[in-house]
């Protein structure tokens, strides 16, 4: 006999989630986690009796009911609406491009008729520029979609601290759907529910792992009583690097990573909003984060005396570091899809999670692909 039906490898919530339904099951699992704590990225640690975002600010957003009945089911979420802010040289406008945005970069521009006529203008002499052809780059394709002044202003040194390279030295399709509101509109997402946890994230990961056998500070690669797996459980599931697995065989996949300077103000409210992007170079950040604001709501800001605040720095990414977001280009996307092979054909491993399949996921897209596939493993 095993120990245990499943090792799953990673806290994170793709394994959180696989525990949650394989312990419902009937199941025992055993969920491991090389860092201190449960959780991966949703991990939030408390600062001042504010739930600090550690591995960046977390949203939760979908259309699907299921996903959104599920995760309620859990832990309630609240009612925080991403409504973001870009500053311009101290100038504000609001985001995503919007009727308040246009209101904002043009005194002359009051109803959707106004913006329409200025950013069409502005369209059609970026598209003369290039004598009508297709646009070959991000610059020509974000001043083909909503002229010179939204690019100027909100988009190129935004895009260029975000990804360390000129705006015509980055592929088109970055920006290919940039959504244009004609109404007074700030809400980020289009999606039908979103929210955060009552409580914080790590409400959501002891929900999930509530019964499930954890041990954190415990790499798989490391512990030698992991060696020979198979001999403790009947399926592992791996939701770590997928070239590490493999011991980088065929060589390493490269991310592009995030870092943090947290810092706690002595105010009760630092920027008003929770996310501010600055989108010019005068800052080396690309956003600043004030964490409370995603849980506490009017008056209640003021009932924290303190605040805290993160700066989101781009940068390059190196072995040592956190690995965020996969670069999807062609040499990686190749060499992912050689890692896929080898996975594919594992018989007792499943693969899964943004660092397992080198696919960025948002959260929501993790839940629905966790119930598809314990709907049909535990049926
Ligand atoms: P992870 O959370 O990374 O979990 C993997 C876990 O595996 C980690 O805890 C790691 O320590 C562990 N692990 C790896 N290797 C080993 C090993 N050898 N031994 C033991 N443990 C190991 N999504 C949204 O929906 N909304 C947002 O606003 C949003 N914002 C984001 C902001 C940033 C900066 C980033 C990077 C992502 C954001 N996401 C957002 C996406 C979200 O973080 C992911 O959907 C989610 O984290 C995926 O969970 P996962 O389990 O696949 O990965
Ligand atoms: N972007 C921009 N200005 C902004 C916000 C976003 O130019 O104020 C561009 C930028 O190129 C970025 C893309 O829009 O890569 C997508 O941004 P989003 O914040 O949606 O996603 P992220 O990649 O930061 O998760």
């Amino acid at each position: 006999m095993k120990a245990f039906d499943y090792l799953i490898v990673g806290s994170g919530l793709f394994g959180s989630t696989f525990a949650h339904f394989a312990h419902k099951a009937g199941k025992s699992c055993l969920v491991i986690d090389r860092r201190s704590h449960l959780g991966g990225n949703l991990y939030c640690e408390d600062i001042e009796g504010i739930n600090v975002h550690k591995y960046g600010a977390h949203i939760f957003h979908t259309s699907n009911k299921d996903v959104w009945d599920f995760v309620n089911s859990i832990v309630p979420f609240n009612r925080y609406t991403n409504c973001p802010v870009a500053n311009y040289h101290g100038e504000l406008y609001n985001l995503p491009f919007n009727m308040n945005t246009f209101c904002q970069m043009w005194d002359d521009v009051k109803t959707p008729a106004d913006a329409e006529k200025r950013i069409s203008e502005q369209k059609a002499e970026a598209l003369a520029s290039i004598g009508g052809r297709e646009p070959r780059n991000l610059e020509e394709q974000a001043l083909c979609l909503v002229g010179k002044d939204i690019f100027t202003k909100l988009i190129k040194e935004y895009t260029e601290k975000q990804w360390g390279r000129d705006c015509k030295d980055l592929p088109a399709f970055i920006i290919k759907r940039l959504p244009v509101r004609m109404v007074f509109d700030n809400n980020y997402f289009n999606d039908l529910y979103q929210g955060v946890p009552v409580g914080g994230y790590n409400r959501l990961i002891e929900g999930l792992l509530d019964g499930v056998d954890t041990k954190v500070n415990c790499d798989f690669f490391k512990e030698p009583e992991f060696r020979d797996w198979r001999a403790m459980a009947d399926t592992l599931v791996y939701t770590g690097p997928v070239d590490e697995f493999y011991g980088y065989r065929y060589g390493r996949l490269d991310w592009r990573t995030v870092t943090f300077k947290t810092r706690v103000e002595d105010i009760p409210n630092y920027q008003g909003n929770a996310v501010v992007n600055y989108t010019s170079h005068q800052e080396p950040y690309t956003r600043v984060i004030e964490h409370k604001h995603f849980e506490m709501f009017g008056p209640a800001v003021y009932d924290c005396p303190k605040t805290v605040i993160s700066e989101e720095y781009s940068v390059e990414y190196k072995p040592e570091m956190e690995p965020y977001y996969p670069v999807n280009d062609v040499k990686n996307d190749a060499l992912a899809e050689k890692y896929r092979q080898l996975s594919l054909a594992e018989k007792d491993v499943i693969f899964g999670g943004r660092l397992a399949e080198y696919k960025y996921y948002d959260m929501a897209p993790v839940i629905e692909k966790v119930l598809d596939l314990t709907s049909k493993l535990f049926k």
